[in-house]
């Protein structure tokens, strides 16, 4: 009771996401003695549902975000979990099944109404007693709450993005995390192997999205402001931020990428928006500012560098991604220091 005390207190300490789904499956894996615990994204892309992993633990490790998926994939097809795919379907609180090696696995869904979209999976060497899932169900709905309390305070009512809020915590997590994975223990210096690899700071900005309200009204407006949301969030990766930064601008954070990767999925999202059709609307487009995240610069330096890229996107045609660095190399931007809080459109 102590242990299970311990991990209550553990996961209601935390004040985001991430560190919750980690407290939780610490907490599932040693009071269920598991060999894997995880916590699954189910994620809608296109009508297909799909399975990623968000966090890992396994017997004699540590609980850490899971990043062994493809960038960019919106992870397995849902049929690969048959048994999941099925409690799914039928709103069932649980599924158990046995993987390839004889494992037995359990599946919790966390329900939110008649949506799901995370799961915990436990994998076990002999199955689950009544009594181990009572516990485990119990934290489930710890988690569950909590989750709930955290989406309030973090996310945009509208869209359901993260709010801007939790820009300044995000982006310095997201530092703090690739700096930890480019050090090795004694040499701490590996950065310049990885040179390549970048954070990213997007700016997008909705085009002649006024025009949509005049003509449409203010609801369509909401409503395309929701399918952009959507589409954000199914173009960019897990391991990727989308906020709402205020009416049509969004920002989003790429993690651990290469330019020519950011670019990429960033004009990917781009013609995801200008090909989709939106109900009576019909076409919109969006402009794209991005830039790389220094360490050295504050976030309001670096969102008014994706700014400034974004401004040059609206002055030559729109419907477009603008790198800064790029910008500025081929003279078509000026650096300029400021201290000025990054301005929007
Ligand atoms: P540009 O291509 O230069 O970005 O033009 P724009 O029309 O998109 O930009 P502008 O800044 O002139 O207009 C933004 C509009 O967004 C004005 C405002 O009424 C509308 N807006 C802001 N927040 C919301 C919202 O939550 N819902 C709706 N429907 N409209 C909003
Ligand atoms: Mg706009
Ligand atoms: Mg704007």
């Amino acid at each position: 009771m102590d242990s299970l005390l311990r991990h209550m207190v553990d996961m209601t300490g935390h004040r985001d996401h991430t560190m919750l789904d980690i407290s939780v499956i610490s907490a599932v894996q040693e009071l269920a003695g598991a060999t894997q615990t995880r916590v699954l994204a189910i994620a809608t892309v296109c009508g297909q549902r799909f399975v990623r992993s968000r966090a890992c633990i396994r017997a004699g490790g540590v609980a850490c975000p899971d990043e062994s998926m493809d960038a960019g994939s919106p992870g397995e097809p849902i049929a690969a979990f048959p048994a999941l795919a099925h409690c799914l379907e039928r709103h069932d609180s649980r599924a158990e099944g046995v993987n390839a090696d004889g494992l037995r696995i359990l599946w919790l869904p966390i329900w939110f109404g008649d949506k799901a979209d995370t799961c915990l999976e436990i994998t076990h060497e002999h199955g689950f007693t009544g009594e181990s899932i009572h516990t485990i169900s119990g934290i489930v709905s710890v988690y569950r709450n909590f989750q709930n309390l955290l989406d309030y305070s973090e996310r945009d009512s509208l869209t359901g993005l993260l709010n801007r809020k939790t820009f300044d915590d995000q982006l310095a997590r997201m530092l703090h995390c690739a700096d930890t994975e480019t050090r090795v223990p004694g040499q701490p210096e590996r950065r310049h192997h990885v040179a390549e690899e970048k954070q990213w700071l997007a700016v997008v900005d909705v085009d002649h999205f006024k025009g949509v309200n005049d003509r449409f009204g203010h609801l369509y407006g909401d409503e395309v402001l929701i399918l952009v949301a959507n589409l954000l969030q199914s173009s960019f990766r897990a391991q990727d931020r989308v906020f709402r930064f205020g009416g049509e601008e969004f920002v989003v954070l790429l993690r651990s990428t290469t330019l020519e990767n950011a670019r990429r999925i960033i004009d990917r999202f781009r013609t995801n928006v200008e090909t989709h059709e939106f109900p009576q609307v019909g076409r919109v487009t969006v402009s794209v500012g991005f830039t790389s995240i220094r360490v050295a610069d504050s976030p309001v330096v670096t969102l008014g560098h994706a700014d400034q890229a974004l401004y040059f996107a609206k002055a030559n045609g729109r419907n477009r991604a603008c790198h800064y660095e790029e910008l500025v190399a081929g003279g078509l931007l000026q650096t300029v220091a400021t201290n000025d809080t990054a301005e929007f459109f």
